[in-house]
């Protein structure tokens, strides 16, 4: 039964492993990581009604890997692991309510940036948004989505189409100062919700997912013809890959994340080399990990870096390998939100073995939808299997590297010492193994209506169906009254109904069932608040805060509270939210007002303008920070300003006014009194004003 580990052992085809000529110039690297793509929905792996020409060319180019695995079916954490070259459980990035990633963790950027790379990113996703600590070692790192999205959606939603991202990726190019380049460009599309432009709306119609990926896939063709122009293409490294797949419905999984089949974990993963690498196109079919994408392009570029005693995988493209090395999963997205089991697996080239309370082994040559579970007929390959997931656990991160990599060797423990962030109960950090972790915890496969269930919920609130929303999850909360989710869930819903009553009541519901968890700490905070009680709303985003510093959202919570009776300890709080994630549009607006009231002009003018740049569009918003520009003698600028104002609200009497004021400073009287006219036909009381004139 041991065939399996050795007789498909992964070995590049020969030709694919020539060595590399000596002393070349160091290549351009472009790494592309498309959010959410199944590897079979792409045509270089064999969709038929999938249009995707610029991947099938770049295969045709490259190295195809059939088989790539993905080490966590979740965006931040995969992306974590690809661009450190470690596994989740090893840089404590384990899912979207983790902490940031450690800073004794290096990224690839950061090894190009100290070799003389110029480094940069376009991330589509506030889910890879800088305060995550992905930004680290990058230039530029491009992740400003507008305000306005801010507002609308849930934070994980926030995001920017392909054609956005791909415009900025240009630029970037365009005006990266000094080769070489190492660029990372982040397209999230096929994400859901599903809702590509036309025409691919149309003719994908009843299967938008492909539309979302033929979109995509088109809109990365402009990058690639304008490299190919610029005789960038050939000398570059170009590295394509998804970060997981997603499940439509396989295993009754939607999108991803709950689960570890091979519906989300199995990616594509594209190798194109540079040109004269002595590497060939070629097709490798068995498992890798996405964890050797950084060994890749750190070795395929001939940098010697520190990074490298980081990584646990010596990369994709090694000739020399003389045993499979079977691609390790998990998630802890059913434990970190629920509370029940975490799961992980191992797939070698003919099973996948996946660790839960009720073990599961697929045969994935003969049973590749994973349907047929084997581990009761096939109890000694479940044994090697899982003495092998066990081996791979237990991994002492540090302990094997040296002393001298900057890594703490007890990071792993130290976050979890730390409980990561609040959303982890506390069983996780007694916990070392995973059979001790799992032992007594819910199977997800079991309690899938559930999470179905809070899925339809928050589709639901999203819609603001708030009646629907509610029901269901009135339904939940009679078979599972323990599950704290559901609480949470009602009181955001109220917050956003601006039922402040209920909000609250809901939100001390869900911290009674779950004491550690800040976010639902800040959301009572702003609760309480706003029913008036503002000791309670102080002391719980301060308990926030002390769990979480990071949590930006209790910062500008308690820089609101405070603006009213403490201003300099308001100013304080929102340089610290600010500080954390300076794109949270809201924070510089209100921070902007805040120092407008308090008169220092120049302050509230810088906040105010970077409010607006990131898509905050209100007329009184630029008729302030008019006056501020005003008042600071920059009148050409208050001009700008009013008439952004005047466009949005062609009505605004104090615009008008203002206006008027300017013109009059400027000497430009014509101009002057005619504003003034304006702002005394919209508004009695400004024609004193008018008259002096
Ligand atoms: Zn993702």
């Amino acid at each position: 039964m041991l065939q399996v580990l050795t007789c498909l052992a992964f070995l590049l085809p020969h030709a694919l492993a020539a060595t590399l000529p000596a002393r070349k110039p160091a290549p351009n690297v472009i790494l592309i990581t498309i959010d959410t793509v199944r590897a079979d929905h792409l045509g270089c792996y064999g969709a038929e009604n999938v249009q995707t020409p610029t991947l099938d060319a770049l295969a045709r180019d490259g190295i195809v890997f059939e088989r790539a695995i993905s080490q966590v079916p979740l965006t931040w954490p995969s992306h974590a692991a690809i661009l450190t070259g470690t596994y989740p459980f090893q840089n404590g990035v384990q899912d979207f309510t983790g902490p940031p990633l450690a800073p004794q963790f290096r990224s690839v950027a950061q090894a190009f940036k100290q070799h003389g790379y110029v480094t940069g990113a376009v991330v589509s996703a506030f889910v890879l948004d800088r305060s995550f600590g992905l930004a680290r070692g990058f230039d530029s790192y491009d992740d400003a989505f507008s305000a306005e999205i801010f507002q609308k959606k849930d934070l994980g939603l926030v995001d920017r189409k392909a054609a956005d991202s791909v415009t900025h990726a240009i630029e970037w190019l365009k005006k990266t100062p000094r080769r070489p380049f190492f660029f990372w460009l982040h397209l999230y599309d096929p994400h859901s919700p599903y809702d590509p432009p036309e025409p691919y709306g149309t003719q994908y119609a009843g299967r938008l997912y492909d539309g979302e990926i033929a979109y995509a896939d088109h809109e990365l063709g402009r990058l690639i013809t304008w490299l190919k122009r610029n005789q960038l293409y050939d000398l570059s490294l170009i590295v394509f890959l998804s970060d997981h797949g997603e499940s439509l419905g396989d295993h009754g999984e939607k999108e991803h994340g709950f689960f570890i089949y091979n519906s989300t974990v199995h990616i594509p993963l594209i190798v194109k080399p540079p040109v004269g690498s002595g590497f060939r196109p070629g097709r490798v079919p068995g498992p890798v990990e996405t964890i050797a994408v950084a060994p890749t392009l750190v070795r395929l570029s001939g940098i010697k870096d520190v990074v490298e005693k980081q990584f646990q995988s010596p990369g994709l493209l090694r000739g020399d390998a003389s045993e499979e090395v079977p691609a390790y999963s998990e998630t802890f997205y059913p434990f970190s939100f629920f509370g029940w089991s975490p799961l992980h697996s191992l797939e070698t080239m003919r099973y996948h073995y996946i660790n839960a309370p009720q073990p599961e082994l697929y045969d994935v040559v003969a049973d590749p939808e994973e349907k047929n579970n084997l581990a009761t007929q096939q109890a000694a390959t479940v044994s090697v299997l899982k003495d092998k997931l066990q081996e791979r656990l237990k991994n002492p991160f540090a302990g094997s590297q040296g002393t001298d990599t900057g890594l703490d060797p007890d990071a792993v423990q130290k976050l979890r010492a730390l409980g990561y962030f609040a959303y982890r109960s506390a069983m996780y950090r007694s916990t070392f193994t995973s059979t001790a972790l799992a032992s007594g915890l819910p199977d997800p496969k079991e309690r899938l209506w559930e999470f179905n269930a809070t899925l339809e919920a928050s589709d639901a609130f999203g819609a603001n169906d708030f009646q629907k929303g509610e029901a269901i999850l009135g339904q939940v909360r009679e078979k599972d009254p323990q599950q704290y989710i559901v609480p949470f869930m009602l009181g955001e819903a109220a917050l956003r109904q601006k039922l402040w009553d209920r909000a609250a009541s809901d939100l001390q519901e869900c911290l009674r069932l779950n004491p550690q968890f800040d976010q639902a700490m800040t959301s009572l905070a702003r609760a309480l608040y706003q029913k008036g009680e503002v000791t309670g709303a102080k002391s719980w985003v301060g308990k926030a805060i002390q769990l979480n510093p990071e949590n930006y959202r209790a910062w500008y919570e308690l820089a609101l509270i405070n603006s009213a009776t403490d201003k300099s300890a308001a100013i304080t709080a929102f340089e610290k939210s600010i500080s954390i994630q300076p794109n949270f549009a809201m924070s510089r607006r209100d921070f902007g007002m805040l120092q407008f009231h308090q008169q220092n002009y120049s302050e509230a003018a810088a906040q105010l303008a970077k409010a607006i740049q990131l898509g905050l569009k209100a007329p009184t918003l630029h008729n302030f920070l008019g006056i501020a520009y005003s008042r600071t003698n920059r009148l050409q600028r208050a001009v700008a300003s009013y008439q952004e104002a005047l466009k949005l609200d062609p009505k605004l009497a104090e615009a008008h006014l203002n206006l008027a004021y300017a013109y009059q400073r400027l000497n430009r009287i014509p101009a002057a009194k005619a504003e003034y006219k304006k702002a005394c036909s919209l508004e009695e009381k400004y024609c004193k004003f008018a008259s002096g004139q």
